[in-house]
Order: C-alpha cells, then structure tokens, then sequence
C-alpha cells in the first residue's frame, strides 16, 4: 500500500487540530503541526523560539526562512515515512513550493488537501471562546465548556487563553489567511489536489466526510 501524504488547510479555528486528532487515530499518519512544534520552542525558550514568539504575539506569520527547514526536516524524519499529516505547513505559496521540490527529490508526493471551509465571522465566536488547560486539553466556553468553570477537567489547572486567540489577534490571523494562505486552495486546485468539507458541520459528520474521503483515496492509491 502506498503512503498517505495529506495537508490540512482552513483557516485558524476551523477544526484542523480536532480533524488531525480523529484522522491520525484512523490511518497510520504522523501529526505535523508546526504551530505547535512553534508554541513548543515558545514555551522552551529555544533558539526557534525566540525568533518566533514576536510574530506569532502578533498574530503574525513566522518569516518563510524560519519555517521552511524546521517543518521539511520533520516531513524527512523516519515516522513519516509511510504518511503524514501536516496541519498549519505550507501557508504561504513560498512554502507550498518549498514542500513540493522536497516531495520532488525525495520521490514522494502529496495525496491530497483537505480544505476545512468556515465563514470569518464564525471562526471569530469559535477562537475567541477556546480555552487551554496546562497538559493542552481544549475547551469551548460555550460549546465544549469543563465541569467546573476555568479549570480542567483531567489534571484541575487553570484554563487559560492562548495569546493569539484574543480577539483582535484572531482577527489580524483571519486577514492574513485571507491575504496569503487563501491563494493555496487556488495553488491545489490547479493541481487536482484539493477536497472541500464544509467546516460548519459538527465535528462528527466533518470526520465522517472527511474519513470517507481519504478511505477512497487510499484504495485508489493501492489499486
Ligand atoms: P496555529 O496553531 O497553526 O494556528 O499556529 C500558531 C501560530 O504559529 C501562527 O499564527 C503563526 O504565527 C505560527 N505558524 C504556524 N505555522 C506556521 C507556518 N507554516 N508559517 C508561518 N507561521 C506559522
């Protein structure tokens, strides 16, 4: 059977992290996330993250240089060998170009992308409600909200507020989807690549599309 290489793309707060979680227990994928790998530099004070904390504060992309080569060397690394899944990598064309010459030369390619559609004003009630516990539980003060107000359900620690889903943030994230990401679905489209799934589904019918969507394409693949 052949690998899956898949790309999560939509906007932040579009449900690409709780797609991720339910598709990688359904294939084998590794998770590539590079905003968490970033939040993780962040939070270790390493050299990568000092060079990102500024723009990410600033709902800001973190410059194509600083990205590129950290997110390639994961694709390269031993557990994505038979497939990945990749949420929040490629999210400017620069990048997107940068992932194709790698898959080039590695004699590789990218199955498919996933396009989780949501409307802006939509994704600005979602993030602006989601709340953090310390071991990285994700609540929803309205729609996911925990037993006991602000604090975790697993472990009781504090619920806090990522610094980019503060509102004014989440609103400079939205505009800079819109200005430099948007144009990949364009870039996959013209590439046969992409599939739609309309966001504003519950998560469950979102993973049943979506799951179905990628069963098919792994039969073809094996064919
Ligand atoms: P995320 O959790 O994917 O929303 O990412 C959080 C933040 O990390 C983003 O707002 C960016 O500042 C930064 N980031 C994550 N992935 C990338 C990327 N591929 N290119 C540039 N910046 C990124």
């Amino acid at each position: 059977m052949s690998e899956l290489n898949l790309i999560l793309l939509g906007p932040p707060g579009a449900g690409k992290g709780t797609q991720a979680e339910r598709l990688t227990q359904d294939f084998p994928l590794a998770y590539i996330a590079t905003g968490d790998m970033l939040r993780q530099a962040v939070a270790e004070g390493t050299e990568l993250g000092l060079k990102a904390k500024q723009f990410m504060d600033a709902g800001d992309l973190v410059p194509d240089e600083v990205i590129i080569g950290v997110a390639l060397e994961r694709v390269e690394a031993d557990d994505a060998r038979d497939g990945f899944l990749l949420d929040g990598f490629p999210r400017t064309i620069a990048q997107a170009e940068a992932l194709e010459q790698e898959m080039e030369q590695l004699g590789r390619g990218i199955t498919a992308v996933l396009l989780i559609d949501v409307p802006d004003e939509e994704i600005v009630r979602r993030v602006s409600g989601r709340r953090v516990s310390r071991s990285g539980r994700v609540y929803h003060v309205d729609f996911d909200p925990p037993k006991h107000e602000g604090r975790c359900d697993i472990d009781g620690s504090p619920l806090t507020q990522r610094d980019d889903d503060r509102p004014e943030v989440v609103r400079a994230r939205l505009a800079k989807y819109h200005d430099v990401t948007a144009p990949l679905v364009r870039y996959y489209e013209d590439r046969g690549l992409l599939r739609r799934f309309d966001g504003t589904r519950t998560p469950t019918e979102v993973h049943d599309h979506i799951r179905a969507t990628v069963a098919t394409l792994r039969l073809e693949d094996s064919l």
